[in-house]
């Protein structure tokens, strides 16, 4: 039985012995897909799975979309596309690339010149349909542009934009659609020679992409580009997301991410992130465990998970803290985190693995957890 003290203070000898080895998150089985490079990331095959974004910024706008670029860069972002849409846009892509380290991918749809001027400007990768750009010569361009400078491409079918005939088919965009407007791209890609391509079959509706990713992924090794397209605000987006990529990634597919949110890239990035943190796929932040509180609660437990969260977002070292209200849960959980505060009348206990080590007023906890965290060094970095 715990017992809290009339000071607010828990007794460190009841946890001397809480520590234990656990075993570290199970891996899912990944499909086995071709190895595409993306600017010195690896997509497919047994690589990390990256998380990308894409700027909202007018792309002729170099400031402006490199200072976005940089800011998704500070949270984390692997890859970063950028819209080609204009002759300026276009023209502004070389200078982009110039101020910026993470790979860009140029986004194109129909004009095959902003493909070239984007490959010969510098990216890293273009997504492009083939079949869009018209006659075969303007194809033969762009993928042999692509070849020489050794980047690939990613074929991108939305439900919302399928082949007429396709269409006409299939009756509407079903998995089926989705799958044949893919090939399509991919044939032709194909009858040119070119091999490094990636694919996304993306829909607003989180059963038909599971279904359309699913069929590609039976059927092809081709990298999967995985995403619920159009998927809303921030609330609703994060949810459509991580169903739909978080599905597909606990069976072993996708190769890369990209949550799709009526918000600022910055967000999509931190919720791709912590798709793959959910799932164990990633262990590249400090990852918070709290609890919901309830009755039992005596410290503003909201407020300093909350002000943690927002001091800790930049830090790139995989910690496991847990943040839970009373001694009931907190010692447990500390056990499995690599630092941990069970809190407890308007203190908290702190544990380093596992091991109670000292007390912490309340005003000084997420200080004092800043500070474990910031000295933490994680057994992979030993
Ligand atoms: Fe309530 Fe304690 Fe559980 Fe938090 S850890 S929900 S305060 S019982």
């Amino acid at each position: 039985m715990i017992e809290v003290k009339e000071n607010g203070f828990i007794e460190l000898e009841q946890f001397k012995a809480v520590k234990k080895e656990r075993p570290v998150n199970e891996k899912y089985p990944r499909r086995k897909t071709r190895v595409l490079n993306v600017g010195g990331v690896p997509m497919g095959g047994n690589s990390p799975i990256s998380v990308q974004t894409m700027t909202k910024t007018k792309t002729h706008d170099i400031k402006a979309t490199v200072d976005q670029i940089h800011r998704v860069a500070e949270v984390g972002a692997d890859i970063v596309r950028v819209t080609v849409n204009t002759l300026e846009a276009a023209e502004a892509i070389a200078e982009i690339v110039k101020q910026t380290k993470t790979p860009i991918v140029a986004d194109i749809h129909f004009n095959y010149t902003f493909a070239l001027k984007s490959i010969l400007g510098g990216v890293a990768g273009v997504r492009i349909n083939p079949g869009n750009i018209g006659k075969r010569e303007r194809i033969e361009k762009v993928l042999r542009a692509a070849k020489e400078r050794g980047i690939p491409i990613r074929i991108g079918v939305n439900s919302g934009s399928l082949e007429k005939d396709i269409l006409e088919k299939h009756g509407y965009p079903t998995d089926e659609a989705l799958f044949e407007s893919a090939m399509r791209h991919v044939e032709i890609a194909h009858d040119c020679g070119f091999e490094d391509i990636a694919v996304s079959v993306k829909s607003t509706s989180v059963p038909l992409m599971i279904s359309a990713y699913r069929l590609i992924a039976e059927r092809t090794d081709i990298p999967l580009h995985l995403g619920v397209t159009e998927a809303g605000t921030q609330r609703v987006g994060t949810i459509k997301s991580a169903i739909g990529i978080g599905t597909l990634l606990a069976e072993g597919i996708g190769d890369t991410i990209r949550v799709s949110l009526t918000d600022e890239p910055e967000k999509e990035i931190e919720v791709g992130k912590e798709i793959l943190r959910s799932l164990g796929l990633s262990q590249r932040n400090v990852e918070i465990i709290s609890c919901p509180t309830c009755g039992r609660l005596d410290v503003d437990l909201f407020s300093i998970v909350n002000q943690l969260e927002e001091r800790t977002k930049h830090i790139r070292k995989p910690v496991k803290v847990s943040i839970l209200g009373c001694a009931v849960n907190g010692p447990g959980e500390a056990a499995d985190a690599d630092i941990g505060i069970a809190a407890s009348k308007g203190k908290g206990l702190l544990f380093r693995k596992g091991i109670a080590i000292r007390h912490v007023l309340e005003a000084d906890i997420v200080d004092e957890l800043y500070k474990e965290i910031m000295e933490f060094v994680p057994e992979e970095f030993n």
